[in-house]
């Protein structure tokens, strides 16, 4: 941090008031036509700016592209991870890196248009700390995802303490007093929605069209997606350990009750053929709900162990940022950061 408010390293480029935060991964054929409309929209805004581009581990040449676009334009910061982090690391490097008054966070696949900057400003100038962009609707995005996201969402806020609306991305424009705090906390596992809602401050939303993707496709897998919806829910939500016990108790109680009812059948009727089914059952539904919370201890306590060992969230090959001159030999020296 006290390395970035040191601006000597970068002359020409006093702070700018507006960052944005672009996370890449296998993004080439993005590259290009994302710079060609957000670059305009930046330079009418009439304010000093930068673009933090983060390649994180792309497979393809983005970060050749990225580069060469910053060989035009040393505004254009590039964050190198030594491999793929996921998005949300991504970001969280974006964040630390991005020195504006005001950073917004966009999509490298356009699917948060540039030209939706300006109101956000507006907003921003209006004294709101975080202005979140509203999708109109998700377009160009499977049924499947929409209703699996919707689902999420809805369980979402049902259980978590802080309110997270399905129509809000990670589009968003965040004020620099936002940005420290997010930046200082310590925790590793990043579900950046819900961090967002959680630091709370004035916020204000604007609403956008989300457009289809521009190329290639999405890059969420179901696994890793399911991974996100699990963090999500046991990072912002203890309601996963505690209905276990609600329905630990349930079922002990209602079972108290059937062996009060199987002893008075007994006492009336005698034994009949043995309880084979009754038993059957009781010993399988038991072990379900038994096995189900033993994984829910086990999603928890796996997360406090990545908690505990503290391993930074991500490592960074090389930053490429400041005067483009004074641009470091790639690949010669490895930096890690850890918040
Ligand atoms: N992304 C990333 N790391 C990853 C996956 C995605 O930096 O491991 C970036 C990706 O390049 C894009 C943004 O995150 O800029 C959103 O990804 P994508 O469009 O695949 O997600 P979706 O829009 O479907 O939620
Ligand atoms: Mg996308």
């Amino acid at each position: 941090m006290a390395a970035r408010e040191n601006g000597s390293d970068r002359p020409e480029m006093t702070s700018p008031v507006l960052s944005v935060v672009v996370p890449f991964y296998n993004e080439r054929d993005n590259v290009d036509s994302l710079f060609a409309r957000l670059v305009p929209v930046l330079e009418e805004t009439g304010e000093p700016w930068e673009i933090v581009c983060v390649n994180d581990g792309s497979a393809d040449d983005t970060l050749v592209r990225l580069l060469a676009r910053r060989a035009h334009d040393p505004r254009i910061a590039v964050v190198d991870f030594s491999r793929n982090f996921g998005k949300e690391c991504a970001l969280s490097a974006g964040l630390g890196q991005a020195r504006g008054r005001a950073v917004v966070v966009l999509d490298a696949d356009l699917q948060h248009p540039p030209e939706a900057i300006p109101a956000l400003l507006a907003k921003w100038r209006e004294g709101y700390e975080m202005v979140c962009a509203m999708r109109h609707a998700r377009t160009g995005q499977g049924r499947v995802y929409r209703l699996a996201a919707r689902l999420f969402y809805a369980i979402m806020g049902r259980v978590s303490d802080v309110a997270m609306p399905a129509e809000v991305g990670d589009f968003r424009l965040l004020d620099r007093r936002v940005v420290d705090v997010i930046n200082a906390m310590p925790e590793r596992s990043r579900f950046m929605k819900g961090i967002f809602s959680w630091v709370g401050f004035r916020q204000a939303s604007v609403v956008y069209r989300q457009e289809a993707r521009s190329s290639g496709g999405t890059k969420w897998r179901f696994l890793p997606l399911l991974k996100f919806a699990i963090d999500g829910l046991t990072a912002f939500s203890t309601f996963p350990l505690t209905v276990w016990g609600l329905i630990g108790a349930a079922v002990s109680g209602i079972s108290f009750f059937y062996i009060f009812y199987r002893l008075i059948r007994v006492a009336f009727l005698g034994i009949d053929v043995p309880g084979y089914e009754s038993l059957i059952v009781a010993i399988l539904f038991l072990g379900g709900v038994q096995l189900i919370s033993l994984g829910v201890l086990g999603s928890y306590l796996g997360r406090v162990f990545e908690e505990v060992k503290r391993r930074p969230l991500y490592i960074v090959r090389q930053v490429y940022a400041g005067p483009a001159a004074a641009e470091p030999v790639p690949g010669q020296q490895s930096v890690q950061k850890t918040s």
